[in-house]
């Protein structure tokens, strides 16, 4: 039992991330009664705890039995940006020395902080405005690695998290299963409520219809931006294999399986998907279909050569585009940009060190 958890970079079994399931083995492996599972769960989850020496309710003895095989965190900060608009960005350091990356966003008039977790290392859909989509693919992570970026921020920040958003580094519904038992954990044991969830996906079918039969009250995101397949082929390539038609199907069944409205993503690119005509067409498209839509002003991104490929649209358009695409009735709003001076964009950082190695 115990050879098969996972270890943290000094070779340690690492307990953040695990649920009262997890714990409850590894106690019993540990040849210990199951309520010290219940006091290692509070101190990880209500007490943020980051080492056994925090838990003063087990003895110094069983400290230093645990502690010989046992560690709290999975992963480590490798690196920290702190933006103006105090965005944190942080890059971590997998135990196999693969690296992802989450970012903290908190809004000056909003209470609550919101986490964007990465479910892979890389990604392999490959989006043409995305940095991490120039990584390339190279893992999907576990449920613990996914939950303990959600841990390692709020031990790090000393902050409790409200919210969080799958739209890190990968896929979210390439790794489904993986995803779907860390909404769990992230639910029961972080205590984060599922609507206070969301997945983001590009368009996987069999993802999507996967998270439908789980029936989570989570929101599902779909990163549309197009509603044509010609664009959305050129700058979300996985369109080919899964074609529009087929994705808006998914999209109206997973609405009629769960009744949860789902959210339209659009990032809006100069001269690509920002005109009048394709805002009409999206407001066409989407006037059945029970959603919200959520403009993505561009963050630019360099290619894998250096070049910035793609621009923003001026405030001028993303208004104009948003008062098209809302005219049969959907709601459109362009999103507070946030964290600009620290690349908080997706893969943004993990490319930059990538890159620099
Ligand atoms: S935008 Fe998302 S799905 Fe597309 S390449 Fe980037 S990480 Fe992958």
């Amino acid at each position: 039992m115990l050879d098969s958890m996972a270890r943290n970079a000094q070779g340690k079994i690492a307990l953040s991330g695990l649920d009262i399931n997890e714990l409850t083995d590894f106690v019993k492996a540990m040849g210990l009664p199951a309520f010290r599972a219940k006091q290692i769960h509070t101190w990880i989850y209500a007490k943020y705890a980051s080492s056994l020496d925090e838990m003063t309710d087990l003895s110094v003895e069983l400290r230093e039995k645990l502690k010989e095989v046992a560690d709290v965190p999975l992963l480590t900060i490798s690196h920290l940006e702190v933006s103006r608009d105090g965005t944190r960005k942080y890059l971590f350091a997998l135990p196999d020395g693969q690296l992802v990356e989450s970012v903290l966003i908190a809004f000056e008039d909003r209470p609550n902080l919101s986490v964007c977790v990465s479910s892979q290392v890389g990604c392999a859909v490959g989006c043409t405005f995305c940095a991490t989509g120039y990584l390339g693919f190279k893992r999907n992570l576990t449920s613990q690695e996914i939950v303990d970026q959600v841990m390692c921020i709020q031990r790090e920040a000393n902050l409790r998290v409200a919210n969080i958003v799958y739209m890190g580094q990968g896929e979210p519904l390439l790794n489904t299963k993986n995803v779907i038992d860390s909404i769990n954990t992230i639910n029961l044991s972080v205590g984060i409520g599922a609507r206070h969830i969301t997945v983001s996906t590009s368009g996987i079918v069999p993802g999507i219809n996967e998270l439908a039969a789980a029936n989570l009250p989570i929101t599902l995101a779909l990163s549309l931006h197009a509603p044509d397949a010609d664009t959305r082929e050129e700058i979300v390539p996985i369109t080919k294999k899964y074609s529009i038609h087929a994705v808006m199907q998914a999209i109206s069944d997973y609405y009629n399986t769960t009744r949860r409205r789902v959210t339209i993503e659009y990032v809006m690119l100069k001269g690509v998907n920002d005109s009048d005509d394709q805002a009409r067409h999206l407001a066409e498209m989407l006037k059945d279909v029970n959603c919200n839509i959520n403009l993505i002003p561009f963050n630019p991104t360099r290619n894998n050569k250096g070049e910035i490929v793609y621009l923003r649209p001026d405030m001028k358009t993303q208004k104009r585009f948003a008062e098209i695409a809302g005219r049969t009735g959907r709601t459109v709003t362009i999103r507070l940009e946030r964290g600009t001076d620290i690349d908080a964009a997706c893969g943004q950082l993990a490319n930059k060190f990538v890159q620099s190695k």
